[in-house]
C-alpha cells in the first residue's frame, strides 16, 4: 500500500464557519477568493491530493468570547457540519474501531478523508456527563482546555492545576473510550491528568519547550511522561512555534527549523512517537509556515512515513 498521511490537528469546521471558507474548493481557487490576510493552507482537495487518510478534526470555540450556551451551540454546529460533509461523501467520520479499519481499506481507492473528532477544550461541557451525547455522535478525542483556565484544568495561558471536575471528566472519558489530548494544558495540570487518567494519551499539536520556551509547548519532562504512556506528539510546522525569535511579517523559516524540533522530540519520545499535527489554518497561513511547505502534499519532502502517518495510525489502532 502506498503510504498515507495523518494530520493530528486541523480546525476544519472552524475555518468553514468562523472564516466562511468553502473547503470544498481546490486550494488554489480558495486562495483566489479568500478575503483574509493569511493565505489558506488547507482545503479538502489539498488533503486528498496529499493522500491524507485521517485528520483529527476539531470542534473548537474560543473561550475568550461568549459564554457556555454559545460554546455548546457552536460545538454542535461544527459537529453538524462534519456530519453534513459526510452525508455528501466528502469525508468519513471514524466513530468506532470497525470504522477505522473499513476506512483504511477503502482509502486507497477513493482517497476520502477520514475524520477523528476532537473536542479542543472542554468549555462547552457544563458537566462531565455532557460528553455522552458527543461520544454517541462519534467524538474520540478531547483536550481539557484551550489556553484558559476552565472548570476542569489550567491552560497554557492561565496556569492552574487539574480540578475535581477535571478528574470526573477524565473518568467519564475512560468509560466512554475518549482519548486525552494534552495540548494547551498547563504543565501542572498535564502531569496530574496523566496520573488521574488511565486511557490513551497524546498531544495533537505542540512543539519542544526546550527550543521555544513557552508553556504552550511540551517540556522534556512531559515528553518523557508521554513516552511512558506510549503517547504520540504531533509537531506543528508554524514558524512562531519553531523559533521564538520569529515574528509575523518575517521571512519564512527554512525547513531545518522543523527538523530541530523533530530531532529533539525523537530523542525524548522515540521516533515512533513523533508525528504531524499541522494546525494549519488554525490562526495563521502560508506566510507563517516553513519555506517549501505550501500545502499538505509538500510535506512528503520530509520523506519519513512514520512521522507523516504511520506513527499516528499505530497509536490509533492500539486503542480506537
Ligand atoms: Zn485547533
Amino acid at each position: 500500500m502506498e503510504p498515507v498521511m495523518v494530520d493530528g490537528h486541523l480546525d476544519l469546521a472552524h475555518n468553514a464557519r468562523a472564516l466562511g471558507r468553502d473547503l470544498s474548493l481546490p486550494l488554489d481557487r480558495l486562495r483566489e477568493v479568500d478575503p483574509h490576510p493569511e493565505t489558506p493552507l488547507v482545503s479538502l482537495p489539498s488533503l486528498r491530493e496529499a493522500r491524507v487518510a485521517v485528520a483529527f478534526a476539531t470542534l473548537f470555540v474560543d473561550p475568550r468570547e461568549g459564554g457556555q450556551a454559545d460554546w455548546q451551540e457552536e460545538v454542535y454546529a461544527q459537529l453538524a457540519l462534519y456530519e453534513a460533509w459526510e452525508a455528501k461523501g466528502w469525508v468519513r467520520i471514524l466513530r468506532e474501531s470497525e470504522d477505522l479499519e473499513a476506512h483504511l481499506s477503502r482509502f486507497p481507492q477513493d482517497l476520502t478523508l477520514g475524520l477523528v473528532l476532537l473536542l479542543e477544550g472542554a468549555h462547552a461541557l457544563a458537566q462531565p456527563k455532557d460528553l455522552i451525547p458527543l461520544r454517541q455522535r462519534g467524538l474520540r478525542l478531547l483536550s481539557l482546555t484551550w489556553a484558559t483556565r476552565n472548570a476542569y484544568a489550567g491552560g497554557n495561558a492561565e496556569e492552574a492545576p487539574l480540578t475535581e471536575a477535571g478528574k470526573a471528566l477524565l473518568r467519564k472519558m475512560e468509560a466512554l473510550g475518549v482519548a486525552l489530548d494534552l495540548s494547551h494544558l498547563a504543565e501542572e495540570a498535564a502531569l496530574e491528568a496523566l496520573e488521574a487518567f488511565s486511557g490513551p494519551v497524546c498531544a495533537t499539536h505542540a512543539n519542544a519547550r526546550a527550543l521555544v520556551p513557552s508553556p504552550r509547548h511540551l517540556s522534556d519532562r512531559l515528553m518523557e511522561a508521554l513516552r511512558e504512556r506510549d503517547g504520540v506528539l504531533g509537531l506543528v510546522p508554524f514558524n512562531a512555534f519553531l523559533d521564538p525569535n520569529w515574528r509575523r511579517g518575517d521571512p519564512r523559516l527554512p525547513l531545518e527549523a522543523l527538523f530541530r524540533h523533530k530531532a529533539h522530540a525523537e530523542t525524548l519520545l522515540g521516533p515512533e512517537r513523533v508525528a504531524l499535527g499541522t494546525d494549519w489554518d488554525g490562526g495563521f497561513g502560508l506566510e507563517a509556515v516553513p519555506l517549501g511547505l505550501d500545502r499538505h502534499r509538500d510535506l512528503w519532502v520530509l520523506g519519513d512515513e512514520g512521522f507523516l502517518g504511520g506513527n499516528w495510525l499505530r497509536w490509533l489502532r492500539a486503542w480506537f
